[in-house]
């Protein structure tokens, strides 16, 4: 059974990773051109979010149920696959609400950087982008496994998160980025300390943006229901750095940054929101970021 998951977790992969064909983000065109590709299609991610004026507030967006986040990963892996870093595990991490229609489970995460911080995210807020953005990729349990599950229209949820610089290191990364070193080349995989999923991810998960897309690497398969939060994650300039120093080849000769697809056009779709702009704004937003970073970072470590 316990093979039979992790050949899962690895198609899975395998799948997301578009090894299925070669491509790079030099010539992200030729992507369209690839089999079975939906590159061309008009449900494509990412996005830009326009203003909040322009979203439309969805009394259907409750708060998301997560089950399983609170657990230490069980054989936490990252893989450098020559396109990201992708953080895959073996436990049961689940989402549900949030107007997802299913329980979707976790299947891996891996991020997107740029060369410096004017860039690097994928989705982009009223036109404004984020040094990094994180994805955690879910599947809908009503299929056996992500290689089911991609192909469908209902088949996946992503979870989405803006990342800033921040004045200190976030130390809920630290397992992450301390495996950074293990992977540099293509094709490299390390294992790394576990860790709690829920660790990374920003107090406020309430506030959030919703719109259906697709895939944001090749075959771009239009079957991703996206939630982008509203709430940042935070790195410290070293933490970055981190990643800019490893590649996107065997050679060495190409270092692994700006692994960004830029925002497609929205074609129509609708952009819904979580929260009524209009009503008083959440008082969490209001507490000083660094300071939660380091009572997290000592609070959490001490769960
Ligand atoms: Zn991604």
């Amino acid at each position: 059974m316990k093979s039979i998951l992790v050949l899962s977790v690895i198609l899975g992969q395998f799948l997301l990773s578009g090894a299925a064909g070669v491509w790079n983000y030099t010539d992200q065109a030729a992507w369209s051109s690839m089999p079975g590709s939906q590159c061309s299609g008009s449900n494509q991610s990412p996005i830009n979010f326009p203003p909040m004026v322009e979203m439309v507030y969805s009394e259907n967006l409750k708060a998301f149920t997560f089950t399983g986040y609170d657990q230490l990963v069980t054989s936490p892996t990252i893989v450098n696959n020559g396109h990201s870093v992708t953080v895959t595990f073996t436990n049961d991490a689940r989402v549900s609400g949030g107007d997802l229609g299913s329980t979707f489970k976790a299947a891996q995460f891996h991020f997107h950087w740029g060369n410096d911080n004017t860039r690097g995210s994928e989705h982009t807020y009223n036109g404004m982008t984020y040094p990094a953005e994180l994805h955690v990729v879910h599947y809908n349990t009503k299929y056996a496994d992500i290689s089911e599950a991609v192909s469908k229209p209902d088949g996946l949820a992503v979870l989405g998160f803006f990342i800033e610089v921040g004045p200190i290191h976030n130390c809920n990364f630290g397992p992450v980025i301390d495996a950074l070193k293990n992977v540099p080349d293509k094709g490299n995989t390390s294992s790394l300390t576990p860790f709690k999923l829920r660790h990374m991810l920003p107090m406020q998960l309430r506030d959030y943006y919703r719109y259906m897309g697709s895939l944001t690497t090749p075959p771009c398969s239009e079957t991703v229901k996206w939630t982008v939060f509203r709430d940042r994650l935070y790195m410290s300039e070293e933490q970055l750095q981190e990643f800019r120093k490893i590649y996107f080849d065997l050679s060495k000769s190409k270092v692994m940054v700006d692994n960004w697809r830029p925002p497609q056009p929205r074609n129509g779709r609708k952009v819904y929101i979580s929260f009524d702009v209009n009503a008083n704004s959440s008082p969490v937003h209001l507490v000083n970021l660094s300071l939660a970073i380091f009572i997290f970072c000592v609070q959490w470590l001490a769960m």
